[in-house]
Order: C-alpha cells, then sequence, then structure tokens
C-alpha cells in the first residue's frame, strides 16, 4: 500500500472526476492521499473533503506564491485550523515567484512558529532558496515537530542538511523524465529511511503518462523508478516510504 504524501485533489481538474480517480487510485494501491492548502480559499474545501472521502488526510497553509495575502489574521485563521490537520503546508520560499523574498521569509517563520507551537510537522515548497530556507529552518526549530520537502530539487548535499533537521525528502515524477539528473542522483544517494513519495497531482505527470493531468494512481510509476534506480524491489520501497509517512503525519 502506497501513500500519495503530496496530491491536490481540491484542484477544480481532479475534483470534477474524484469517485474515478481514487478508485484508480485504490486500484492501484494508494490508499492515502495528503493534501496540501495553498490559500486560505481553499482551507474549507479541503477540510470538507477529508471528511468525505476515506484516506484523505488535510493539511493547511500558505503557499510562498500566495504571501502576498500573510497578516495576522491569516495566522489565526491558520490556527483554528491546526487541531484537524495532519500538516502544516505547503509552506517555505520560491524565489522565481514574483512575490517579494521579504514577505516570503516572513510568511514562512510565522506558520513555521505556527506549527512547532501546535506540535505539527511541515511540507515545504523551496525553489531556488535552499540557504536562506535552511538558515530558517534552523532558527525556527523545526527538527522539534520535523517535516518533508516536497517535490524535492536540491541536490543530494542539501537533502543531507535536511535529514539533519529532521526532515523527508520527497520524490516526485521528475525521477521519471528522460533527462532526468539531480532527482535520480538525490534517490540514489538518500537511503530510503528518508525518502517519501508524492505525485504533486494534478502537476508534474510521470512518464509514461506525460501529456495529460497527474492523479494518485501514477505514484506507482514513481516507486517503480525508485526501485529500478536503487536495486531493489518495488515492495522495499512501498514499506519502507509507507512507514516514514505514517510516521511523520501520525496516520492510522
Ligand atoms: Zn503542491
Amino acid at each position: 500500500m502506497l501513500i500519495d504524501t503530496h496530491c491536490h485533489l481540491d484542484d477544480p481538474t481532479l475534483l470534477a472526476s474524484l469517485p474515478e480517480i481514487l478508485a484508480a487510485a485504490r486500484g492501484a494501491g494508494v490508499v492515502k492521499y495528503i493534501v496540501p492548502g495553498v490559500a486560505p480559499e481553499g482551507w474549507d474545501g479541503i477540510a470538507r473533503l477529508a471528511e468525505e472521502w476515506d484516506g484523505v488526510c488535510p493539511a493547511f497553509g500558505l503557499h510562498p506564491m500566495f504571501a502576498g495575502l500573510y497578516d495576522e489574521i491569516l495566522l489565526t485563521r491558520l490556527r483554528s485550523f491546526a487541531g484537524r490537520a495532519v500538516a502544516i503546508g505547503e509552506i517555505g520560499l520560491d524565489y522565481l515567484a514574483e512575490v517579494p523574498r521579504e514577505r516570503q521569509q516572513a510568511a514562512f517563520r510565522g506558520q513555521l512558529r505556527l506549527a512547532v507551537e501546535a506540535g505539527l510537522p511541515v511540507m515545504i515548497h523551496c525553489r531556488r532558496a535552499f540557504q536562506d530556507l535552511l538558515a530558517i529552518l534552523r532558527e525556527e526549530h523545526v527538527q522539534r515537530v520535523g517535516g518533508v520537502m516536497h517535490a524535492f530539487s536540491g541536490s543530494p548535499e542539501v537533502a543531507r542538511e535536511c535529514i539533519g533537521l529532521g526532515l523527508y525528502i520527497s520524490v516526485a515524477g521528475t525521477v521519471t523524465y528522460r533527462n532526468a539528473v539531480r532527482p535520480l542522483e538525490v534517490v540514489r544517494e538518500i537511503p530510503l529511511e528518508h525518502l517519501l513519495l508524492e505525485t504533486d497531482a494534478p502537476d508534474m505527470t510521470p512518464e509514461p503518462h506525460r501529456g495529460r493531468g497527474n492523479e494518485p494512481a501514477f505514484l506507482v510509476e514513481i516507486a517503480r523508478k525508485v526501485a529500478e534506480t536503487k536495486g531493489v524491489t518495488v515492495e522495499e520501497v512501498t514499506a519502507a516510504t509507507t512507514r516514514n509517512a505514517v510516521r511523520l503525519f501520525r496516520l492510522s
């Protein structure tokens, strides 16, 4: 049994055919789905999905792309969702986004503090900002709650630094792409006990499904590629990554 540790089931393209998508996922052995929030207008919908659908586990957060919305009122609202969350996320830094870096950093810090206060792990999005991100994670004591580097795009060295802070490294569909180099290096060098799997659906569709929307059922392609790269069986990859996800998000 696999766990998709990052999929946006509340995205309109997935929501429209959710019964079929979840049936296909279950058929493929993908039985739990962590659904992260990216902006406050989506939080209620994610909470509702988790109540309605078996295996859907909610997380709430403000994505760095929307950090312009960050203020004390938003933080208070986010705190009110913490009681039903398996994590705070997705949060982080994205220096390819147009939001000023200072605003992103303030939103990231505030949400990290909330997570530590609530005792919840964090789901982290990071693009082109690893040095600043690592410094903030250290200063805000992320190791007290742990978390995951979602769709990790850094080097094996950065991955090891993240692991030192109590974070898991999450592998997404990029490992299946023909031009993949760095993602495969990370998979090769980082032991299974530190890895999680995710689709990031509806984005990042893995091979051989590229060209259409991504969905949790396709997680098996990522598990297969990780197994092939590490020279182990798919069953070993499944067992280890599911164990890691259950531990991090305290799933039953
Ligand atoms: Zn995402």
